[in-house]
């Protein structure tokens, strides 16, 4: 530990267990000498989220359910109400009814487009408003996306239309927060098994694709998220915004399947 994260306050958004992408990051930030918040949904999650905040030196627990603005509002002012500014936040959020991530796309039904749509990409715009009344020195804001974005992946269906307008909502926010000093960015990690993935239909197949056809013929670890987080929370990214860093062992600059991989 070199401690560039040393006097560095954050707030990460989405930490469930130890399987999540937030624990990855949490992880890294904390090892470098962040100071942590957590916040998480609901009286179950807390219950999880407490220990492992202990194991990073946190007791500074906030729940909150971004999809409701007073939640989310109250959740800022405890924020606030303890730490007089923030210098980093990780939004590691998704939903959708797992009932629609299997099938086709065009099934998609309204109320759940809206909620996903709600959940895993305007919650980062909400979250932006709400922080950067605390960045007056500027800040860092990072968010989790997936190549479902960009490309149709099977069962993906609504998230991915969600994913698209999460990584445009991450280029026009780098534009408007931008003069104020606060950095805005992504990471599209590869697939990793996690609770929120284990909605997605097919996910093993997915990841063994993955493996077989990614430059580096593997998949990617929380570990690997980890360090991309510490990256774009941290000065080492200071000219870094408007971003999406692909940390998937390469796969998204594959154009065809490597004609050596094995049947799956
Ligand atoms: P996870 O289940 O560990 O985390 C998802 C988190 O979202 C949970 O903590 C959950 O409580 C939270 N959440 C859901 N609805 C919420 C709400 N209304 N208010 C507040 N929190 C809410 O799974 P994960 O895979 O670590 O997911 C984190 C992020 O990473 C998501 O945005 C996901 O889409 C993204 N991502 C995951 C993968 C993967 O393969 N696991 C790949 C790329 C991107």
């Amino acid at each position: 530990m070199s401690g560039i994260m040393k006097g560095k306050r954050g707030l990460i958004m989405g930490l469930a267990n130890n399987k999540s992408l937030a624990w990855g990051i949490s992880k890294k930030l904390a090892d470098e000498g962040a100071e942590l918040a957590f916040s998480y949904m609901g009286e179950a999650l807390e219950k999880r989220v407490r220990p492992l905040a202990g194991e990073l030196g946190s007791d500074f627990l906030i729940e909150c359910d971004v999809a409701d603005m007073e939640n989310l509002d109250r959740a800022f002012e405890t924020l606030k109400e303890r730490w007089d500014s923030l210098d980093f936040v990780v939004h590691a959020i998704g939903f959708s009814d797992k009932s629609e991530l299997r099938g086709g796309y065009v099934d998609t039904s309204l109320d759940n487009f809206l909620m996903t749509m709600n959940i895993s990409a305007y919650s980062l715009v909400a979250v932006a408003k709400r922080a950067k009344e605390m960045m007056s020195e500027g800040g860092s804001i990072v968010t989790l996306t997936y190549y479902g974005a960009e490309k149709v992946i099977p069962h993906y269906n609504v998230m991915g239309v969600a994913k698209a307008a999460l990584e445009t909502s991450v280029q026009y926010l780098a534009a408007d927060l931008g003069p104020e000093g606060i950095r805005v960015n992504a990471i599209s990690a590869g697939p990793i098994k996690t609770l929120a993935a284990s909605g997605i239909g097919d996910f093993r197949y997915i990841m063994k694709w993955n493996e077989y056809n990614a430059p580096l013929r593997r998949n990617v670890t929380i570990e690997d998220v980890g360090g991309a987080g510490l990256y774009l929370c941290s000065e080492l990214s200071g000219g870094v915004t408007g971003e999406v860093l692909h940390v998937d062992a390469g796969y998204h600059v594959v154009g065809m399947k490597n004609p050596d991989a094995p049947d799956i």
